[in-house]
């Protein structure tokens, strides 16, 4: 198990633009083992959660780790190539924030992504809805951009009241 801190809006970390991995001298298998324990024991302390980028760990490297019931992705040096004109409103959340209160965003309502995987192979890969919105949060942490830059209306709530609204 490595599980690394994670860091808390505030951390000056948290604002540096991450560097792209490098495939010959990077340790591209440490980065995703810290990213991925970290991810499940924060998912099981915090009972929410989906993803994770390296910044938040203060490994200032473009990687993002992503792991739900369903699926697992890793995405290393992602960019994303194509964004629709058609955007959705999203109360986003971030574990830099203790996942404590949560603001209301606009995201692209899909993205096209090209990233390596770990592997080594590139791939393009649409993204719709909530993994739109998931992955376009993940990739702002890699150019130092919070989920708090995004909000609109001034609206944010506190976790107890967003769950309020996500159960009815
Ligand atoms: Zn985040």
């Amino acid at each position: 198990m490595s599980v690394k801190r994670i860091l808390m809006i505030g951390n000056e970390l948290l604002r540096k633009k991450a560097e792209s991995v490098d495939f010959e001298k990077d340790p591209v298998d440490r980065y995703i083992r810290d990213l991925r324990d970290t991810l499940r024991q924060t998912q099981r302390k915090k009972r929410i959660g989906r993803a994770i980028a390296g910044p938040q760990i203060g490994c200032l490297k473009r990687i993002v780790y992503m792991e739900t019931k369903e699926k697992r992705i890793t995405m290393i040096n992602p960019r994303i190539v194509k964004k629709s004109p058609d955007t959705f409103e999203v109360w986003d959340s971030c574990f830099c924030a203790d996942v404590a209160f949560f603001g209301k965003t606009l995201r692209h309502r899909a993205i096209s992504v090209e990233y390596t995987n770990e592997s080594g192979e590139q791939i393009h890969e649409n993204f719709t809805d909530d993994l739109s919105e998931l992955f376009q949060h993940e990739i702002d942490h890699l150019e130092g951009i919070l989920f708090t830059d995004r909000i609109i209306d001034n609206q944010i709530i506190m976790r107890s009241e967003w769950e309020k609204l996500s159960s009815s």
